[in-house]
């Protein structure tokens, strides 16, 4: 792409720094300008549509262009624009939107804590756990066991639980208190020979000699996303959540699930912990909580783990942690309206309705030259892209996302596959519309290679 001077491209390229990206090629590349979007589709500033195959950042449930979270975040604007909600203050919207998600919420939960961002909520659970344990008079009881390739994000102690080499290195991440297991993917880690079951017991295998190594009174927590994301749309072998949180209850070490992707209607149901048994003390939620329209996230915490916590407060006379904008009104209003229209529109029931069609569209994919195998569950899912003999890494599913962009869909490559988590409001003839156009990506890269 040229780039002419003075464009809007030029003008990004000079005075913006993007995350997520190789800096250097950026200021050549550029990036593509999106400038509006409606339902499931995006256009760029040169009038292209695409499909938003990836829901944005794995997030925008209701699609592109939902009024009513226009109208409700125009009328708290209007009404109180900003509040806070330290210092015993509180408002409405944050209210009504924690009581929902106690309601909703997959296991009896105690408390709602709101931040902005998945990273901050990662963060602040994991200093929660440091303060809960130092509560409860265990200052040795420190540790959080994260997975290799999952995601929590990238501030500081998110960071560190996240298991990506890219978003440690130079960093000086992880913190020595956090410490990694195994990831669970057997189609990247099964060995030869090895059946689904055997590749389970081994995955629990090495969280309990990782917990008997560091000491299992020094470990506090256990992390992990149902399904791993940003990692790839990794999903877990059957019998791994039961065993995982077998063997936690064992050690006393609290289990704080991150649905930041799968919350809210993602895997087919409501919530992940649904959909695989599993049972959490601390569930951390964003993305499609306000569909992204505006930055939010939620910390979900039980009784067992909120006591000690408000003990704390009481001995140290406050809970010394908050943000600006901690429970914000205007993103928690639209947060509730948003989660109102998943409910109302059944999207949850949308996703279970489509995982057949999604998953099998996908599946029969696989069976290209290019292509290797296909996972995914609900509206979640990866295509692992063969990947080329004479090339770096991840170059392989970077030109299927690229041939699929120039088709008008927009996916989101990671490592070896090309992944898709479409809005949920998506209809069987867009998820053809989609898959059409990868097939002719495929198509495309076959043809570039032969
Ligand atoms: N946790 C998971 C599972 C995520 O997928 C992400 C972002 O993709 C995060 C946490 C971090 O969220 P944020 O980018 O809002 O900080």
């Amino acid at each position: 792409m040229t780039i002419a001077p003075n464009s809007i491209e030029a003008r990004d390229i000079a005075y913006q720094m993007h995350p997520n990206v190789n800096l250097r090629t950026y200021e050549k590349s550029g990036g593509l300008v999106i400038e509006s979007g409606d339902g499931i589709y995006v256009t760029d500033n040169n009038g292209k549509r695409y499909i938003e195959g990836l829901a944005g950042l794995w997030s925008v449930a209701v699609g592109f262009g939902e009024k009513r979270l226009a109208e409700v975040a125009k009328a708290q604007m209007e009404k109180l624009p900003y509040y806070h909600t330290f210092a015993y203050k509180t408002h409405g919207p944050s209210i009504e939107l924690a009581e929902m998600l106690i309601k909703l919420a997959p296991v009896p939960m105690s408390k709602v804590h709101f931040t902005s961002s998945g990273s901050e909520a990662n963060d602040l659970a994991a200093k929660m756990v440091w303060y809960r344990s130092n509560a409860l008079g265990k200052p040795d009881k420190k540790k959080i066991i994260g997975r290799i390739y999952g995601y929590h994000g990238v501030t500081i102690a998110a960071g560190s639980i996240t298991g990506l080499p890219r978003n440690h290195q130079s960093f000086d991440l992880p913190l020595d208190r956090m410490v990694h297991t195994s990831c669970p993917s057997y189609v990247h880690f099964g060995k030869d020979g090895e059946s689904e079951a055997d590749f389970t017991k081994r995955m629990l295998g090495d969280l309990e000699e990782l917990i008997q190594r560091e000491g299992p009174e020094t470990i506090a927590a256990f992390w992990g996303e149902p399904v791993m994301g940003a990692g790839g749309v990794l999903v877990p072998p059957a019998g791994y959540w039961e065993g995982v949180q077998e063997i936690l209850r064992k050690h006393d070490i609290l289990l704080v699930v991150d649905e930041v992707i799968c919350g809210f209607g993602r895997t087919g149901k409501m919530f992940a912990c649904e959909t695989y048994n599993i049972k959490p003390d601390v569930l951390v939620l964003s993305k499609q909580i306000s569909s992204s329209y505006l930055p939010l996230s939620a910390i979900l915490m039980n009784d067992n783990f909120y006591q000690p916590i408000a003990d704390e407060s009481d001995r140290i006379g406050s809970f010394g942690h908050g943000y600006t904008a901690s429970g914000h009104p205007v993103a928690t209003a639209v947060g509730l309206e948003n989660l109102k229209i998943i409910q109302e529109r059944d999207l949850v029931g949308n996703a279970a309705q489509l995982e057949e069609k999604f998953l099998a569209r996908l599946k029969a994919l696989a069976e290209h030259p290019v292509a290797h195998s296909s996972r995914g569950v609900g509206l979640l899912g990866a295509l692992e892209i063969k990947p080329f003999a004479d090339g770096k890494p991840g170059d392989a599913a970077l030109a299927v996302a690229a041939a699929l962009q120039e088709e008008g869909v927009i996916c989101r490559a990671v490592m070896e596959a090309v992944c898709f988590c479409p809005p949920l409001i998506i209809t069987a003839e867009q998820i053809d519309d989609m898959f059409d156009a990868l097939g002719r990506a495929l198509d495309t890269v076959a043809a570039k290679r032969a």
